[in-house]
């Protein structure tokens, strides 16, 4: 409860970022304050412990706790990143925006089949990025078994395309 409490007092919102209209939830502040960040990975480690076979990071932000997450449990982290920026071999899924599309990509044979996978981001927002993560997990033979995230933007549903995954879902903050 206490660390809700203080971690929902140091994330910011900020109104009308990057776009009118969008509430923007700034993460950064945490990292002013090494014990509050220690309590948050010490919750999500809580959350995986003796789940998973490996963690899986989406760029950028779910780096920033997912490589201290996989530290602590003991087990491999995979980045995943936008397309372009790894070195091949490579495997890629493309999913739909708003306006256009995206791809992301983990380096071949980092995710190993049968595994039991975490994907980890610091935000949950319209899913699409998340969705796309686990699907190419799947596609590499491996589980998506749980999500983690420090919180969410509920009003976009995200958690509606996670469904299909059947895999636990957590945030510390709701
Ligand atoms: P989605 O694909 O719409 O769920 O977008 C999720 C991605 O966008 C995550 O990687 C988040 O880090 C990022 N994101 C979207 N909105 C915010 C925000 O308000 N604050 C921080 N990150 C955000």
């Amino acid at each position: 409860q206490e660390l809700k409490h203080r971690l929902e007092t140091t994330i910011e919102n900020i109104p009308d970022f990057p776009i009118p209209g969008i509430q923007f939830k700034d993460i950064s502040p945490i990292f002013l304050n090494p014990k509050l960040y220690e309590e948050v990975i010490e919750d999500l480690v809580k959350f995986s412990k003796g789940k998973v076979d490996s963690v899986c990071g989406i760029e950028s932000r779910g780096y920033l706790f997912g490589i201290a997450i996989a530290v602590a449990l003991e087990v491999p982290f995979i980045l995943i990143r936008k397309a372009g920026k790894l070195p091949p071999p490579v495997v890629s899924e493309k999913y739909d925006l708003e306006y256009g599309s995206a791809e992301i990509e983990t380096r071949e044979g980092h995710i190993k089949k049968g595994q039991r996978i975490l994907i980890h981001d610091d935000l949950l927002a319209t899913g699409g990025t998340t969705e796309a993560a686990a699907k190419l997990v799947e596609k590499q033979g491996a589980e998506v078994v749980q999500f983690s995230f420090l919180t969410a933007l509920k009003d976009l549903k995200g958690e509606e395309k996670l469904k299909k995954f059947n895999a636990e879902i957590y945030y510390i903050l709701e």
